[in-house]
């Protein structure tokens, strides 16, 4: 695959409820359409907790990774939100590609600040 691949699709309103998304790729290869903002880890259900790999930048299922490591905010499937995009979340269609991290740079920055802070804690 290309790499430029791996980059993340613009930020767009949903079309069925106007909500912000953002397609990301997990790093298990496959796209998956995000909500564009970040929810608190606590509060999220199981199965719909997600973070972005500083190094990669590619998503990754917070239920794979060991507790204490995750991240006090994190990312959520927007389906889980929104039932009628389902069926569109399904294929990754071919959106285009942000130039650079323009949306969220800011997100993955505050992701690595807080992953820093836990390893000084610990
Ligand atoms: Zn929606």
């Amino acid at each position: 695959m290309d790499q430029a691949d791996s980059r993340p699709s613009v930020v767009a309103p949903c079309k069925h409820c106007g909500t912000d998304t953002v397609w990301l790729q997990m790093a298990y290869g496959d796209w998956r359409l995000f909500e564009a903002r970040m929810y608190p880890t606590e509060e999220s259900a199981a199965g719909n907790r997600f973070a972005i790999r500083r190094i990669t930048r590619q998503v990754i299922d917070l239920e794979d990774e060991h507790e204490a490591r995750w991240p006090a905010k994190c990312l959520q499937l927007h389906r889980f939100h929104c039932p009628a995009s389902h069926d569109d979340s399904l294929f990754h269609q071919r959106r285009p590609r942000q130039p650079h991290d323009i949306d969220l740079e800011d997100m993955w920055r505050r992701l690595a600040e807080r992953k820093q802070s836990q390893r000084r804690a610990g």
